[in-house]
């Protein structure tokens, strides 16, 4: 026996799409539309405020702060949400602060699952959300988001994903401890709505289930759709774990700020996972969120918001991509939120020779291709989806549109040489 093998509940996971297309990034040096983030600076009132932070004559903004949040951050968090929720909520029981949205994601899960419980997930999802729910112990149940409304066949909104009611209620069971709901989501940017989360809120209550709601791209939502948190509908607020991105809000995904808000007994056991591990997140970088979000919170429905100029800023990058696929033949999901797009590129196949690939997954084929071919990085999105369901991100692409203008025009140049 291997005394250092890694153990066993880490088994399975040592592959992962980002490894192999960052590689094929270093590689073949394509324009990068694969991973999510944005490549233009953050806008400065938040660089400034970690300039001023880092500057303070206040030293104890340089050593460890309290554990659950540091408390300029949590004190803003708490009247933002407020408003938000239209509820009181309690700062120092109600909130956690942790190390992006993803350490939040580990402490909800992790705080909950127990050997042989049972997690629903809908696919495509944040392909983290599996590993942790197995490495907890728990046993994940996967129900996909099916392409059923579509009402013209060169055209795909969000919205014309939708769960089935009866195949979800059909996975729920004594053994079901909790759902995780990602809207907007990533990748499909479907914003739920309200009768889809009533939906799905009735069924937690009835099966006396927990909802993780990953939030991380709630400020990410084009008009006229509306981002409704599930945590509002009638008897949820205490079965919710919701979950925020400092870096996905703002800008800044290496700044790894993020947090969760819900009902005090379920935010228990998260902050007790976060405090046998984490313990405390870095104290300079909170102080500055607070004070960005402070200005905001004084903006927030108005004209001036940063909210609102970067959902527009979105809005329009989002119609640009949309139409460069139109205009080659892709079909485009268009999404209503976040800032990924999926497009089906299987009009293409006929055009390309995609057997130089050995992948089992025509869209691992179809996007090798196109990084190697024609210098545009895209992630397959049957990455996202469980092995039974992965033939539904096949014809596929997911590509990242909070990119610089100048990269979008290269992508319009590089695409529409596919025509
Ligand atoms: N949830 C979703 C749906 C995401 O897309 C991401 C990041 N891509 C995260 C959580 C993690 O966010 P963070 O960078 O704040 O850890």
């Amino acid at each position: 026996m291997d005394k250092f093998a890694l153990p066993h509940r880490f088994c399975g996971f040592g592959k992962s799409v980002w490894d192999e297309y960052n590689r094929l990034a270093i590689d073949y040096k394509p324009l990068n539309l694969g991973m999510g983030f944005p490549n233009f600076h953050p806008p400065e009132e938040i660089t400034k405020a970690l300039f001023e932070v880092a500057n303070s004559p206040n030293t104890n903004l340089h050593q460890y702060t309290r554990g659950y949040g540091h408390p300029r951050l949590i004190s803003i968090l708490t009247k933002l949400y407020s408003k938000l929720l239209q509820r009181n909520l309690n700062g120092q029981t109600e909130f956690l602060v942790t190390n992006g949205a993803q350490q939040a994601l580990y402490s909800a899960i992790t705080g909950h699952i127990d050997e042989g419980d049972e997690a629903i997930i809908i696919e495509p999802y944040f392909d983290l959300y599996g590993p942790m729910i197995k490495i907890a112990g728990g046993v994940a149940k996967f129900i996909p988001l099916r392409l059923k409304n579509q009402k013209n066949k060169n055209l795909i909104t969000s919205n014309d994903w939708v769960l089935d009611p009866d195949e979800l209620e059909k996975l729920f069971n004594k053994k079901t401890k909790l759902i995780i709901l990602n809207t907007p989501h990533n990748p499909l940017g479907k914003v739920f709505t309200l009768s889809e989360l009533e939906m799905i809120a009735n069924l937690c209550i009835k099966y006396n289930v927990l909802c993780i709601s990953d939030e991380v791209y709630e400020f990410l939502v084009y008009e006229p759709s509306k981002h409704v948190r599930i945590s509002t509908l009638p008897g949820m607020f205490e079965r919710t774990l919701t979950i925020g991105s400092a870096g996905k809000t703002f800008s800044v995904t290496g700044w790894r700020v993020g947090w969760i808000y819900g009902g005090q007994k379920v935010l228990r056991n998260a902050q007790v996972v976060h405090q046998n591990c984490v313990y405390t997140c870095t104290t300079p970088i909170q102080e500055a969120i607070a004070i960005v979000l402070e200005k905001e919170f004084e903006k927030l429905n108005s004209n001036e918001s940063y909210f609102a100029k970067m959902s527009n800023e979105l809005k329009k990058k989002r119609d640009f991509m949309v139409d460069i696929f139109q205009k080659i033949g892709m079909v485009p999901s268009i999404p209503d939120g976040g800032y990924f797009i999926l497009a089906d590129w299987s009009n293409l196949a006929g055009k390309i020779n995609l057997d130089q690939e050995e992948d089992e997954f025509k869209d691992y084929k179809f996007t090798k291709w196109l990084c190697k071919n024609v210098g545009i990085l895209g992630i397959p999105p049957s990455a996202f989806y469980s092995d039974l369901n992965k033939n539904i991100g096949e014809n596929f692409v997911r590509l990242c549109f909070i990119k610089s203008e100048e990269d979008l025009m290269k992508t319009k140049e590089i695409l529409e040489k596919l025509k």
